[in-house]
């Protein structure tokens, strides 16, 4: 479903992927892991086209991505839910889902039917953001907050979804809560590219794994594989 060929990213002069290449085939969660600064969420960046690749292929669905827009590479169905859940806590929680549909759904007639059942089928999955439906985003927990920026990413209908470090700054409870809404979304069908600090719980939930070192992959297979490797448990699991 996502396909990434030696993908070159950089800043400036400073190239920070140097030919990175993975696979997220459909209906699995890959997780992403790797020391700080190995250049995770650069990558998360280069796929979705908030940052433009040197060099290299990004293939969603079949169809060449790389160097469209990040508003075209969203509507042909990549979400990107960054780092740092960006919620919109004035507005209500309802009203940031619907913000999610926005970008796939023209506004004419019938916007507020069709968002309707996407809103439906997200208060199925997340029953917590039913609940709190009237209430403004910033009155959630952050756990329910990263709920929310997932929910608003899903609205939109992705193919593939990125989640970058969907636990980043959040108490080790609310970190669990965070893992069991992942479950959900892998129990869903969700197709699901994982960035992780904690790559033991990546690991737990995902169905193959990537770890990153200097802007490339070093090594890569099931989680039972990477267990067995030496290396990757005392640098990542340890
Ligand atoms: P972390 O877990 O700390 O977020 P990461 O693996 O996601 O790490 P990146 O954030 O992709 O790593 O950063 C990779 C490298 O790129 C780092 O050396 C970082 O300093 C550099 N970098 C990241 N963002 C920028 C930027 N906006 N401008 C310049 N350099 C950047």
């Amino acid at each position: 479903m996502l396909l990434v060929e030696d993908l070159h990213a950089g800043y400036g002069t400073s190239e920070v992927l140097t030919g990175l290449s993975l696979e997220v085939r459909a209906g699995t969660v890959v997780a992403l892991i790797g020391a700080n600064g190995a250049g995770k969420t650069t990558t998360m960046r280069a796929v979705s086209g908030a940052l433009r690749p040197s060099r290299g292929r990004v293939v969603l669905d079949g169809r060449d991505v790389q160097g469209l827009d990040a508003s075209r590479i969203a509507r042909l169905g990549l979400a990107h839910a960054p780092e740092g859940r960006k919620v919109f806590g004035p507005l209500t929680v309802e009203d940031n889902l619907l913000l999610g549909a926005y970008a796939r759904l023209p506004r004419f007639f019938g916007f507020r039917r069709r968002a309707k059942s996407d809103l439906d089928r997200i208060y199925e999955l997340f029953p917590r953001l039913r609940e709190r439906a009237r209430q403004t985003a910033g009155t959630l927990s952050g756990g329910e907050q990263q709920m929310l920026a997932i929910g608003r990413a899903l609205m939109a209908n992705p193919k593939v979804m990125l989640l970058d470090e969907p636990s980043m700054g959040l108490a080790p409870v609310i970190v669990q809560e965070v893992f069991r809404t992942i479950r959900q979304l892998k129990e869903a069908g969700i197709t699901l590219l994982l960035v992780e600090q904690f790559a033991r719980s990546a690991l737990e939930v995902a169905d193959y794994a990537y770890v990153m070192e200097r802007g490339r992959i070093a090594v890569h297979g099931t989680p039972a594989e990477l267990h067995r490797d030496e290396r990757v448990l005392s640098a990542y699991l340890g």
